[in-house]
């Protein structure tokens, strides 16, 4: 018999979009077992494997990033290589507790280019964000956080508008149908990034800061 023709996606994947992967009662476990097998989009195709969002089912904080790095993508765990070690000290300076805190991002497989044996991170394009983004918006109507956080632009700018500047509105919280509670700071791997220590540890006390503002709301 012949195959049914699958309709070519807007970013190049080549199985069902994720609304239509959804099942009619979703749970998260449910909902991460199903993403396992996700090719809405042509991220899967280079990646290890789908790196969902981890944390209680009601966590009262959810932190939401842009993608899984290198590490991640090999773990198959979120926030667990060098930017995610930064999160944990952060986390725990400001007071807030990570085992208490969903992690996830917006977009769900490793996007990178090679280069030589290494695999360099790749910024996710807007019809990978938008393939993605079921998922992600699943997720907040599941975990119900009281406190979204958004770390870095591109999680700011899909879940917050375009319009929406991280360096100019960091640490603010505005208002928004998400959650309770949502606000945006930088990605942990910018601090990583800075171009020596005094630049580090000043943008780490300012993310410190932000996530303080955070542990303020959960009092
Ligand atoms: S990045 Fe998201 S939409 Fe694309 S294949 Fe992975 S899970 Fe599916």
């Amino acid at each position: 018999m012949a195959k049914t023709p699958v309709t070519p996606r807007p970013a190049g994947g080549d199985g069902p979009p994720v609304p239509e992967m959804l099942p009619e009662r979703p749970t998260i476990t449910k909902v991460r077992d199903l993403a396992k097998g996700c090719r809405a989009c042509h991220l899967y195709k280079n990646a290890t494997q789908t790196v969902f969002g981890e944390g209680p089912r009601k966590a009262e904080v959810m932190l939401v990033g842009e993608q899984p790095g290198d590490a991640e993508d090999l773990a198959g765990h979120p926030f667990v290589g060098p930017a995610g070690k930064l999160l944990d000290r952060a986390l725990d300076e400001a007071g807030i507790d990570r085992r208490l805190v969903y992690v996830t991002n917006v977009v769900k497989h490793f996007k990178f280019e090679p280069r030589g044996k290494r695999r360099i991170h790749a910024k996710p394009n807007t019809a990978e964000i938008a393939a993605c983004r079921p998922w992600l918006e699943t997720e907040i109507v599941l975990v119900k956080p009281r406190v979204l956080v958004c770390l870095g632009a591109t999680a700011a700018q899909a879940l917050l508008g375009k319009s929406f500047k991280v360096s100019q509105q960091r640490g603010t919280f505005v208002p928004s149908s998400l959650a309770p509670r949502v606000t945006a700071t930088v990605h942990p791997s910018s601090i990583l990034r800075a171009p020596d220590d005094e630049s580090r540890h000043t943008e780490m006390r300012r993310f410190v800061a932000d996530l303080r503002r955070v542990a303020a709301e959960l009092k």
